[in-house]
């Protein structure tokens, strides 16, 4: 079954409250490639180790290497459409809780507040010793004036890492539980750009349709939860998001 923008639109009104989650699939348009997808960054790069925890603690050299430029990468690309129309939603009352997979922050500077970051995110940088924060400019700055490109702890001189959840990292606590209890009070769940195969966000569609809740699922790809979807839809983010915002600011209107 194919669903359109005018679907979506009258699930979200008639929401108690709804729930976005977001993937890599929100950033694409932005020009930031999915990871898991073919051409994407790790088809270069063995992300068991540039992006994992035992290459941050043994080389730190080699992990900063990869990470600095990919810093500035993501600080010159800018939020698109989808970005916009979700930070819209929000404002607008008809979304409650923003869940993200990516770190980019683009979400923040398209006018999101208080996005929950299960990855992590580029926000910070901070030392894993001794807990010591820096901003993500001072984290740069640090990493820029040192004769190996590693950033240390000004406070312990161990080496600094940002806020983005590496591989064989746990993940943040607080922002797990948040994000499940977002997903506890919701009654819609509109999945954007997710192939919903990762944990902690695979396991949150299940918990509003558990309680009766509904699904929205827009992505390029197949995800494990197609069939149990209540609207399934399959453009462009920024194209069909843009659209359900008018549908639901021009109200019954169009009818
Ligand atoms: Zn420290």
């Amino acid at each position: 079954m194919s669903h359109t923008a005018r679907d979506l639109a009258e699930l979200l009104a008639g929401a108690e409250h709804a729930i976005v989650l977001t993937g890599a699939g929100v950033s694409t348009e932005s020009g930031i490639p999915d990871f898991r997808s073919a051409g994407g960054l790790w088809e270069e790069y063995d992300p068991m180790e540039v992006a994992s925890m035992a290459t941050f603690m043994s080389n730190p050299e080699r992990f900063w290497r990869f990470h600095r430029p990919r810093i500035d990468m993501l600080g010159s690309v800018e939020p698109n459409a989808a970005h916009h129309a979700i930070a819209e939603l929000q404002r607008m009352g008809v979304v409650h809780e923003l869940i993200t997979q990516n770190i980019d922050r683009l979400h923040a500077r398209a006018g999101s507040e208080g996005a929950i970051e299960v990855h992590g995110s580029l926000s910070h940088g901070r030392c894993l010793r001794c807990e010591h924060r820096v901003t993500l400019e001072e984290l740069c700055a640090l990493a820029d004036a040192a004769d190996d490109g590693v950033p240390r702890c000004e406070k312990c001189g161990f080496q600094l890492k940002s806020g983005v959840i590496m591989f064989g990292e746990p993940m943040p606590e607080a922002e797990i539980n948040a994000a499940y209890l977002a997903a506890d009070r919701a009654d819609v769940v509109l999945v954007v750009g997710s192939s919903l195969q990762v944990a902690p966000v695979s396991g949150l569609p299940g918990l509003v349709i558990g309680r009766g809740g509904q699904l929205a699922i827009l992505t390029e790809s197949e995800t494990p939860w197609d069939d149990r979807c209540s609207i399934r839809l399959h453009g462009r983010a920024g194209a069909v998001l843009t659209e359900t915002v008018s549908f639901l600011q021009d109200g019954s209107s169009r009818d």
